[in-house]
């Protein structure tokens, strides 16, 4: 864990751990690393690797889009997934897995039906929402799911 005042951040590009101060989480900062903005307002596409990375190594709520390119409510979803993205970040980072990519992460999780919402935090899954959602939906389930106590 950081220390209160700070946060540890996994940059959406190059998946390195960076440190960033509470009060400078909202003015855009840049990756120490590969120097490219940590938020972008839009969903990191993670693989197994990153994943982890994300789910181990950041101190945000992770949202996950678990998808299929074929999947036509996935595709319906997916501009509202994004403009989720802008409005959450950076309280949250929003990530999608492509499960026919990704198919030992969508197993590791039992992924049954897509698309399928799954907020993770500090490590593990705490909240699972099978089905499309609009965007103000998509806000509304995660502020309840991270406000709801565990
Ligand atoms: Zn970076």
């Amino acid at each position: 864990m950081s220390s209160p005042d700070t946060l540890h951040l996994v940059c959406p590009h190059c998946h390195t751990t960076n440190r960033v101060a509470l009060q400078h989480l909202s003015s855009a900062p840049d990756c120490g690393k590969c120097h490219q903005p940590l938020f972008t307002g839009q969903p990191v596409a993670l693989d197994a690797a990153s994943f982890d990375r994300h789910l181990s190594r950041s101190d945000l709520p992770l949202l996950v889009d678990f998808w299929a390119p074929w999947c036509g409510p996935c595709r319906m979803m997916a501009p509202a997934f994004e403009a989720a993205a802008a409005q959450l970040e950076p309280q949250l980072r929003l990530a999608k897995v492509n499960t026919e990519d990704e198919q030992a992460l969508a197993a590791r999780y039992q992924i049954r039906s897509i698309p399928t919402l799954a907020l993770f935090w500090q490590g593990r899954e705490i909240a699972r929402q099978p089905g499309a959602m609009g965007q103000a939906d998509i806000v509304r389930w995660t502020r309840a799911a991270l406000a709801r106590p565990r």
